[in-house]
């Protein structure tokens, strides 16, 4: 999943960065709101943290840009306690969740990962294919109880095509989701990750992870 951390507070950008990939995320950093909102119309971020006090744009303008720019992409706003307004002018610009600073990485974690669920699958947090079971809070693969030894980026792209289910991604997709917006197009990383993955839970026939030709691949 790639996020978006708009912030001009480096030592908040310093100590979530670390956490954020330690958990999967593909960060990218913006410190005013200019910046901000010029990454967020010109890429695709699965989620986008904005700092609501910023330099040059502040952040609710910069949500409200984003939307008004027809982008959907769930916002999770980050302020201290005397900033805030009312909740309905968070709303009204268009974010999603928001919350009061200094606030606990967990709780961050949690209300990303909230954001990040399609709407009606609130309780699917975990995929099984046959004896495979990927726990997606928990980070975790095992077949048959036992534990597979997954790379950071290896799940990364498991839960990608897992939380994109019955659609074909394309490589462009995915280097641009799991690895980074700036990745090099002509790279051939997705398919040896695929190629690892595949191994690594014994999908020999490709029946987990389809390929979907002239596509790319899915998970059905
Ligand atoms: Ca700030």
């Amino acid at each position: 999943m790639n996020l978006l951390l708009i912030e001009d507070d480096k030592t908040v950008v310093d100590s979530l960065i670390p956490f954020l990939k330690e958990r999967g995320f593909v960060v990218d950093v913006a410190f005013d709101g200019e910046v901000g909102l010029d990454k967020a119309k010109k890429n695709n971020y699965d989620i986008i943290i904005l700092d609501k006090g910023l330099p040059k744009k502040d952040g609710l303008e910069v949500c409200a840009n984003i939307r008004s720019a027809g982008k959907q992409t769930p916002i999770l706003i980050l302020s201290v306690k005397s900033e805030i307004g009312t909740k309905a002018d968070l709303l009204n610009a268009g974010a999603d969740d928001y919350m009061t600073k200094p606030f606990a990485f967990q709780e961050l974690i949690a209300r990303v990962n909230a954001l990040l669920r399609r709407p009606k699958e609130v309780l699917h947090t975990k995929f099984e294919f046959g004896d495979i079971i990927a726990d997606f809070e928990g980070r975790k693969t095992t077949r048959g109880g036992k534990e597979i030894h997954l790379t950071t980026k290896e799940f990364s792209l498991l839960e990608y095509l897992f939380r994109n289910r019955s659609k074909a991604i394309s490589r462009m997709e995915i280097l641009e989701h799991v690895w980074d917006v700036n990745a090099d197009p002509f790279t051939n990383t997705v398919e040896t990750h695929i190629l690892t993955l595949r191994k690594k839970i014994r999908d020999k026939n490709g029946k987990i992870i389809q390929t979907v030709s002239n596509v790319g691949y899915k998970i059905d």
